[in-house]
């Protein structure tokens, strides 16, 4: 199995990344991720403000997936998270949603005992494993791996989990995957700009879908299917991950547009997943059961 060390680690996703790795299509990868602050703050002493730019939200890669090219569908099924047994959060003033009243800044380590987040003496929170930054190489133009976006990217969408199978497009060829910023727990929103950042390995399995189109990123976790958009706002990003998963309904499953916006709007439920980060990320989740109901199947 093609594994990818976390020294193999990038900053932007970007057309012209040299690969890491090249795997075939169908083929399972593990990806070594530092944390999000590339292992940096070990200690509580230690601060968000010394980390440098050029260290926050390393990821990993990028693999080269032969056969795909521009058009594609890239589909990476989620097989295992492993984190390791330590993570880490940072606050300060100006972050995130609570910038105004956090004076100081501030680092918590926090230990991962028998599937659990010892967050205080009094709060263990069992963990939930995810992937925070994930995405494939833009058609023409650097984006900051900090960023999310139609390439996915720093969506920090907590159902990006194991388990789930993540769709996402391929703007050039090999698609050019890469990933990192894992959290061993987090909560829609990420309202501080972190989750409980942790260094891990993630396995995948990468498989080239041709002749298929969907709105991507699109996320299937064996319970509900979800359209992922990124936007200026968390308005506008809900807006369009609304029209994402609408546009599936009557295409795939040959709603009218007006019978698919009515069961939209009551077997639907429209969620933020980030608003801490350059673009705001939001998901429309359905559950497939009613994909089900129509025979309908995705790839
Ligand atoms: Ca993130
Ligand atoms: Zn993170």
């Amino acid at each position: 199995m093609v594994t990818i060390t976390r020294d193999h680690s990038i900053l932007a996703m970007s057309p012209n990344n040299e690969a890491a790795a090249r795997a075939a299509s169908g083929a399972e990868v593990v990806f070594q991720t530092l944390d999000c602050f590339s292992n940096t703050i070990t200690k509580e002493d230690e601060y968000f403000s010394s980390v440098g730019w050029d260290q926050i939200n390393p990821a990993t890669g990028p693999l080269y997936i032969e056969g795909a090219e521009a058009g594609d569908i890239l589909k990476v099924e989620i097989l295992d998270i492993r984190i390791e047994d330590q993570g880490v959060m940072a606050v300060g003033p100006g972050m995130g949603v609570l910038g105004e009243i956090i004076k100081k800044e501030a680092t918590r380590i926090i230990p991962i005992k028998d599937g659990k987040a010892i967050f205080n003496e009094k709060l263990h929170l069992p963990i939930k494993p995810m992937i925070g930054v994930i995405g494939t190489a833009p058609p023409n133009e650097d984006i900051p791996t900090g960023t999310p976006g139609a390439h996915g990217g720093n969506m920090d969408c907590k159902k990006i989990a194991k388990g789930a199978t993540l769709y996402l497009p391929v703007n050039v060829s090999g698609a050019l995957l890469a990933m990192g910023d894992l959290h061993a727990i987090m909560g829609d929103g990420e309202i501080v700009i972190c989750g409980l950042e942790i260094p891990g390995e993630v396995k995948v399995r990468v498989s080239v879908i041709k002749g298929e189109t969907y709105p991507l990123p699109l996320l299937d976790d064996g319970e509900m299917v979800m359209t992922i958009v990124s936007a200026k706002t968390v308005d506008e990003a809900a807006k369009q991950a609304t029209i994402s998963m609408h546009s599936i309904l009557v295409e795939k499953l040959g709603m009218t547009i007006e019978e698919a916006g009515m069961f939209l709007s009551i077997g639907g439920d429209l969620k933020i997943c980030q608003v801490v980060d350059p673009l705001m990320t939001a998901r429309m989740e359905l559950s497939k059961s009613v994909f089900a109901q129509y025979g309908y199947n995705f790839k």
